[in-house]
């Protein structure tokens, strides 16, 4: 088999008027995505999809990654990964057995690489004729969803945090900024809702999306340890691990990170400075199943689980059930409760999940076929998803 065209199409989601409003991140008037075709003379097609800027992503696709796949076999899915890293020094990285990456070792340039291993994958199950999660070696069949989600402003959290539980979820997620802004008290006040929506067996999760300074997320992760919260997910930026670590050391919630780091060399400094307790890489911008793969197996040699970051388009979370199936140190799977058609409603089949658990796709590759109208509906918008 081997590999005939490497295509790219931006795609976007407008968020409808009456369902935008403002979080930390500002007001979302759209998600974008891009999806990525590889085709194969054997007539299999692989997809896969990238987040980030779909301009500038297609154009990396197309100039930088769709002349070194060409006319190769996507059964050599490492070695793909490894051409596609390491640039022109591909052949020296491999001989020799350790990287020589270019310039492109973060940023666009990796979610371009994710969006395009993913689809190798997809492909190259295909042809086995089995699913990925089987193709990575399967660790099981069906894992823990949980529902990620609540923006409410102050005790409205109950209601809609209870909702989650109430769909048979058994861990739910809320951001400590809601929508009515952030102080600790607010937080405090909506993570108590929430609590009381949920019950006390149903474990709770918090995401700060970065947002806090050093000792604002020390003050807030210590008053959080009396509410049983099961993790403190990205309390203040991703660039900054040794501060993350000085939070860890500081209380007694776990902490969650990684949907923001790229490839393993990211997380081995995430891991070096005892920074994190659950590793959440997105495998749109981790580097694709094959560099998720390494981060998975680093994570289980000193005792971090997987939580794979789940967004954005159904393809990326068709690709993380996969992953969480593969990987044995995967201990829950994120099922998003935001507004999010091109995830829901981009495939014929619909997703396996049931009383909070997800099933695994039994077709082989991804499993899942596109709507007819996919690439109508989802045309490409110009412009920012975010309005701040
Ligand atoms: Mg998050």
């Amino acid at each position: 088999m081997k590999i005939t065209a490497v295509r790219a199409i931006p795609m976007s989601d407008p968020v409808p008027p009456e369902r935008q409003h403002r979080t930390d991140l500002g007001t979302k008037v759209k998600n974008d995505a891009v999806l990525v075709m590889v085709e194969t003379d054997e007539g299999l097609t692989g997809i896969g999809s990238s987040l980030g800027s779909p301009p500038v992503l297609c154009g990396v696709v197309e100039h930088d990654l769709e002349p070194v796949l060409l006319g190769e076999d996507p059964i050599f899915s490492e070695r793909l990964y490894e051409k596609m890293y390491n640039g022109s020094r591909w052949k020296p990285a491999l001989e020799r057995g350790h990287a020589q990456p270019g310039d492109g070792r973060r940023g666009v340039t990796m979610e371009a690489i994710a969006g395009v291993d993913i689809a190798i994958w997809d492909v190259k199950a295909k042809k086995l004729g089995i699913p990925v999660f089987q193709a990575l070696g399967a660790a099981r069949d069906s894992i823990r969803g949980y529902a990620s989600g609540g923006w409410a402003p102050g005790d409205e959290a109950e209601q809609e945090l209870g909702g989650y539980a109430a769909k048979g979820f058994s861990a739910v997620k809320m951001r400590v900024v809601g929508r009515d802004g952030f102080s600790i008290e607010n937080t405090l006040r909506r993570v108590a809702a929430a609590r009381r929506g949920i019950g006390p067996s149903v474990e709770l999760m918090v995401d700060a999306h970065g947002s806090l300074d050093i000792s604002t997320a020390i003050r807030l992760a210590r008053r959080l340890e009396e509410f049983d919260v099961d993790w403190f997910e990205e309390p203040i930026s991703p660039d900054d691990h040794p501060g993350l670590a000085e939070v860890r050391r500081s209380t007694t919630v776990p902490i969650a990170t990684g949907e923001r780091e790229f490839t393993r060399f990211d997380f081995e400094d995430l891991f070096l400075h005892r920074a994190v307790d659950i590793a959440q890489p997105d495998i749109a911008r981790a580097g694709g199943f094959t560099e998720i793969r390494r981060i998975a197996a680093m994570a289980s040699a000193k005792g971090i689980r997987l939580a794979p970051h789940a967004w954005g388009s159904g393809v990326l979370f068709a690709a993380s059930i996969h992953m969480a199936m593969a990987a044995p140190n995967c201990h829950i799977l994120e099922v998003s409760q935001g507004y999010m058609p091109m995830m829901n409603e981009l495939f014929v089949e619909p997703y396996d999940i049931q009383d909070g658990t997800v099933h695994a796709p039994t077709q082989p590759g991804l499993g899942f076929t596109l709507r007819e109208d996919a690439l109508e509906r989802f045309k490409y918008i110009p412009g920012p998803e975010f309005v701040f």
